[in-house]
């Protein structure tokens, strides 16, 4: 793994926060230039753990991840960003995506002047291994060498998830760091490629707060890989970059977890209540499979459908204009009722 990384990474002198050089409980913190007012009665006048202690404890022991194999980020957008500037050279090395996919590890790429390689998913949206294979063999000598990959699974807009073995394929054969991202994770039944992080150094799994467990505003994400990737990551992210806030509202979540778990199951019932009854509507051509808290339909108007909808004051995202989707409809889950208000409408609507 340590081969991909940019040289400045590899010769980084970290920061070294105010409360590094001392362990245990002092009595005077005079170190961090903090006010010594608490106007919150929270803490918040002092700076958060940077390394996310008491929280990632928590994570090892409510999601089953290992102490040692995780690094907690301002979401995972945070994450995404971190590990394209620690791998890619910029104006030199790529990244590959597999659109239709979630669209910011295109925009991370262009802001950090890393050119965004792009191998398309099948029309069924299966990814393209025999392409895969294609571009980790010719990768090493490529000028413009693929760093990072990403894969989406359950992928957004898709909903489609991957295989186990396809991600341990993929990660066995590509001369790169393979990302699974796993934001949506929760409602699918396949197993999780963060059980095959100890067998491949080159493997990253990112997993999110904001999808199932309910925490999109706190801002927490995940990333799971091996410890000397762990380590590398938190010496390049910023020292505080996880506030006490945000850390006190994952270790809170955590405490309903087996509610939150319950709670899962429901929205996937829906998903497969929701995807019959759209199937049933005229304006709708496909409900794709999803194992994802969102389905995506193919229908025959998507533009008027979403203009109608926003007149009624409802949003849901228009994605026709991903490669493969014309005229599709992406709708997130939500509560019986809201499910309930976009369906009646959808169903109101003659085209
Ligand atoms: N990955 C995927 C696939 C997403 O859809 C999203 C957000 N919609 C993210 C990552 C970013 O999530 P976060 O809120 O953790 O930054």
């Amino acid at each position: 793994m340590k081969e991909f990384l940019r040289k400045n990474i590899r010769e980084l002198v970290p920061y070294s926060c105010a409360r590094d050089e001392f362990t245990g409980t002092a009595e005077v913190y005079l170190d961090a230039n903090e006010n010594f007012y608490d106007y919150s009665d929270f803490g918040y006048n002092r700076y958060p753990d940077p390394l996310c202690k008491e929280l990632r404890l928590e994570i090892e022991w409510k999601m089953n991840l290992p102490f040692d194999n995780t690094v907690i980020g301002n979401g995972s957008d945070e994450l995404i960003d971190n590990l394209i500037r620690m791998f890619c050279e910029p104006n030199r090395d790529s990244i590959l995506v597999m659109p239709p996919t979630y669209g910011a590890y295109k925009v991370f790429s262009d802001v950090n002047a890393v050119e965004c390689k792009t191998l398309p998913l099948n029309e069924d949206f299966s990814i393209d291994l025999e392409g895969f294979l294609e571009i980790s063999n010719s990768n090493k000598e490529s000028i413009n060498q693929c760093k990072v990959a990403f894969v989406c699974s359950p992928n957004n807009p898709t909903g489609e998830s991957q295989s186990l073995q396809t991600i341990e394929d993929m990660a066995s054969i590509f001369e790169g760091i393979l990302v699974v991202d796993e934001a949506y994770a929760e409602f699918s039944d396949k197993e999780s490629a963060t059980t095959l992080v100890k067998k491949y150094d080159n493997l990253v799994v990112l997993k999110t707060f904001s999808k199932c467990w309910g925490l999109a505003g706190a801002r927490l994400g995940i990333i799971v890989a091996n410890k000397d990737l762990c380590e590398l990551m938190n010496k390049v992210k910023a020292p505080y970059n996880v506030g006490i806030p945000a850390q006190k509202a994952g270790l809170d979540q955590l405490k309903f977890s087996d509610e939150i778990l319950k709670d899962r199951d429901k929205v996937v019932q829906r998903r497969e209540d929701y995807s019959l009854k759209f199937s049933s509507l005229d304006i709708v051509e496909k409900v794709y499979e999803s194992d994802a808290n969102f389905l995506l339909m193919k229908t025959k108007d998507s533009n008027k459908i979403c203009n109608i909808l926003q007149e009624k004051a409802i949003v849901i995202r228009n994605r026709t204009n991903d490669l493969n989707c014309k005229n599709c409809i992406r709708i997130t889950i939500g509560s019986d009722e809201e499910c309930q208000r976009v369906f009646k409408e959808l169903s109101e609507i003659k085209l």
